[in-house]
């Protein structure tokens, strides 16, 4: 996977020098907090989040009366990690059970990069030595499958595939089985992501599920959520984790936007970790997501 730190920074640092720079300022007037609030809203952390940080912050500052920029940085670094809370459980279950193989359902919109993502951990797990199987559970357009198809020849994972408009649950069904056969480590479903209707994509997810249970069970649905999409992909994101239990999320396209502050939004609202995160479109651009390190490329 990447150098983190060093991609997050070429996407992030704006975002975070923007905040050291006000935070140098010579006096921290009212002005200036609220400029720091803006800043980190436009950075789509959220209303409630920038609030608090702001006001902690402050209040810090004040009490400990210190003007030293150092000082504030770290501060800052502090009441960040505490919105993004460091001690969140950010492992991606992919361990296999006593002849089952974990698996993984990937959900999310159509172009959010479910099948990428997919791909991509596929990629790193068979770089573990694991060995993967893919479902390629998209069956309502021929070319997610095809897609799909060229990730698992490109990182060495078989790729259980049907007609286009088969049910995708039997595409599931036959995956598990398959990841079963072969003593696979770990099935990963790439699910359709077409948000007709919230009972229609209910049903879908639901009915994938179940017969996943049938063989095995699902050890982690990851929601993917494109970063770049702003509140328009948190609606739809809320949307799917109503109709699934999500587990995790991975967020893409971090590197096409310096609005790194929706981890922040999107774990608040979906009560839900950030588990990995996208970096590119290349089959090494997936990192797991440590909050420091996020951080601190944010911070410089
Ligand atoms: P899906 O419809 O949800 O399966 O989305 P795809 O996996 O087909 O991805 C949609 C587009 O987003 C493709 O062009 C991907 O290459 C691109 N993409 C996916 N993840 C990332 C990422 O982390 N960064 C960038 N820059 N592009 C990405």
């Amino acid at each position: 996977m990447v150098r983190l730190r060093a991609r997050l920074a070429r996407s992030q640092s704006s975002f975070g020098q923007g905040l050291l720079t006000l935070l140098s300022a010579k006096t921290l007037d009212e002005d200036t907090w609220e400029e720091i609030e803006d800043t980190l809203i436009t950075a789509d952390i959220g209303v409630t989040s920038a609030t608090q940080i702001v006001e902690n912050l402050r209040t810090r500052v004040k009490v400990l009366g210190t003007r030293d920029t150092e000082e504030v940085r770290g501060l800052l670094r502090e009441e960040l990690l505490n919105q993004i809370g460091a001690d969140a459980d950010r492992a991606v279950r992919t361990e296999p059970h006593s002849g089952r193989p974990a698996v993984i359902m990937v959900v999310g919109v159509n172009g959010t990069g479910k099948t990428t993502t997919t791909g991509k951990l596929a990629r790193a797990l068979v770089g573990d030595g694991r060995s993967v199987v893919l479902g390629a559970a998209d069956t309502f357009r021929a070319a997610a499958t095809e897609q799909l198809q060229t990730w698992g020849g490109r990182v060495g994972a078989p790729v259980v595939r049907k007609e286009e408009g088969a049910d995708p649950a039997s595409v599931a069904f036959d995956a598990v089985a398959r990841g079963i056969e072969d003593g696979a480590d770990t099935v990963i479903i790439d699910t359709a992501g077409r948000l007709h209707t919230k009972t229609g994509l209910m049903d879908e997810l639901g009915k994938v599920k179940r017969v996943v249970e049938k063989k095995s069970q699902v050890d982690e649905v990851l929601l993917v959520l494109d970063a770049t999409t702003g509140q328009n992909g948190l609606r739809q994101a809320r949307v799917f984790a109503e109709v699934v239990n999500v587990t995790g999320i991975a967020l893409t396209k971090l590197d096409g936007t310096a609005k790194g502050g929706i981890i922040v939004q999107v774990q608040r609202e979906l009560g839900v970790p950030v588990k990995l995160v996208g970096l590119g479109e290349g089959p090494d651009d997936l990192a797991p997501f440590d909050p420091e390190v996020f951080v601190d490329a944010i911070l410089g």
